[in-house]
């Protein structure tokens, strides 16, 4: 009996391993034998991509990004063939394919290509055949032929776009904990998982530095309102649904805190309070391609100021290269680079309704003598910048302040 299709996407860590895959298999062969059709995603096993960069580092430290989506989409190119071995060894039809195959076709951003169409014909043929399809995640194709990957953490991704593309009934994210967290259970321990969350808390939260999904396959569950079922590989238990923000139950305040410590302070001592120096700073900025983060720029009382804003680490030295040359050239002090920051965040849809979320976070931090460096807000959180050393006491207090503990 035809139940419906199920897409079901598996990270890195629930196929790390022999038996995580046998595991998986398993888990795949109970969802056909009740009769679903299944188009399965996995990632590299374990920690097999950040290997392969590790790799190409010792070759060459500046590769080309096209050589790199070569080397990167191999790690989902095992996966797949293993996974689908596995499954015909428990006597079930299964096929393999790489993104290519199955026509993901991208833009030639290498590294971090955008979708721009899916031809599933080939998936919706193996469907036919009653095969269960299994599908690289992490990577695409150009017209060009080229293989493109899809940015960290894009297995998740190719699972949304297929799911979209598919009508799927169901797309589960599978990973190493059970859902959503208020916070990282691996920073906090008393972290509870969350029953359902809003797509835009998500992207947030993801956009913040949460990583258990990519923010760009948020963005995409989003548009085409496919709901997410995250949950654990290593048990049955309902994990959390993300949603949009009409089918949400609770009422809540804060869903959860972040931490982000990939990024940098860079700070322009005495800068003349002119008309136009902030544009020339960070249009030069721009044009080489580096991302500005938070900006704040001190009161003037004298005529000049500090201005301080953040970029990510990778690309915090090349960034004070450009700073250096644009303070000279405008007659500024001099730059100083901070490396020990981290950037904690509470995020919650609530706050739109509830005032005073702000001022409770600076004054919990306050208590604790944590000093904030910097802050920004957007319409459903808040972010401070403070020194790395203080950033696990800070989500740990944060959490408990906000009452979102067990
Ligand atoms: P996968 O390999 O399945 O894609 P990831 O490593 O990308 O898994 O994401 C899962 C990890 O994300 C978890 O092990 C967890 O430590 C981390 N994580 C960080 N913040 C959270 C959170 N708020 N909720 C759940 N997991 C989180
Ligand atoms: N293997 C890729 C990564 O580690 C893609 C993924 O896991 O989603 O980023
Ligand atoms: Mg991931």
């Amino acid at each position: 009996m035809h139940k419906g299709l199920i897409v079901q996407k598996f990270g890195g860590s629930s196929v790390a391993n022999v038996e995580r895959i046998q595991k998986v298999a398993r888990r795949i062969a109970g969802y056909r034998k009740k009769g679903y059709d299944l188009v399965v995603i996995v990632s590299a096993l374990g920690d097999t991509t950040d290997e392969l960069i590790e790799l190409a580092d010792k070759i060459n430290p500046h590769p080309s990004e096209r050589e790199m989506d070569m080397l990167l989409s191999t790690g989902e190119q095992i996966s797949v063939a293993l996974l689908a071995m596995a499954i015909h060894k428990l006597g079930l039809e299964a096929i393999s394919f790489t993104g290519a195959q199955v026509g993901i076709i991208t833009d030639s951003s290498h590294t971090r290509a955008r979708i721009i169409k899916i031809n599933a014909d080939k998936i919706k043929e193996a469907l036919s055949q009653g095969r269960i399809v299994i599908v690289a995640g992490f990577q695409g194709v150009t017209l060009n032929q080229d293989i493109t990957t899809l940015g960290r953490g894009g297995s998740d991704l190719t699972a949304v776009a297929l799911a979209s593309e598919l009508k799927a009934d169901e797309c589960e994210i599978y990973t190493d904990v059970e859902g959503i967290y208020t916070t990282d259970p691996r920073i906090e321990p008393r972290a509870k998982k969350i029953g359902s969350i809003t797509f835009d808390e998500m992207l947030e939260m993801a956009s913040l530095g949460t990583q258990v999904m990519q923010a760009r396959s948020i963005e995409v569950a989003k548009k085409f309102n496919v709901p997410l079922h995250v949950r654990s590989s290593f048990s049955d238990n309902p994990g959390t649904m993300i949603v949009k923000e009409a089918e949400r139950m609770e009422d809540v305040m804060v869903s959860g805190i972040t931490l982000n410590k990939q990024e940098a302070k860079i700070t322009i001592c005495n800068v003349p309070d002119r008309p136009g120096v902030a544009a020339k700073i960070f249009k030069k900025l721009s044009n080489q391609g580096i991302n500005v983060d938070m900006i704040v720029q001190n009161v003037s009382h004298t005529r000049s100021t500090d201005i301080s804003f953040t970029v990510s680490k990778a690309q915090a030295h090349k960034a004070m290269k450009i700073t250096r040359r644009v303070a000279a050239n405008i007659k500024a002090g001099e730059a100083l680079l901070d490396e020990d920051i981290a950037r904690v965040s509470i995020v919650g849809v609530g706050m739109k309704s509830h005032p005073g979320v702000a001022a409770k976070m600076f004054e919990v931090l306050a208590h604790n003598k944590i000093n904030i460096e910097m802050i920004s807000t957007s319409d459903i959180s808040i972010s401070c910048i403070i020194q790395k050393k203080f950033a696990e006491k800070a989500v740990r207090t944060l959490h408990a302040k906000f009452g979102l503990g067990k």
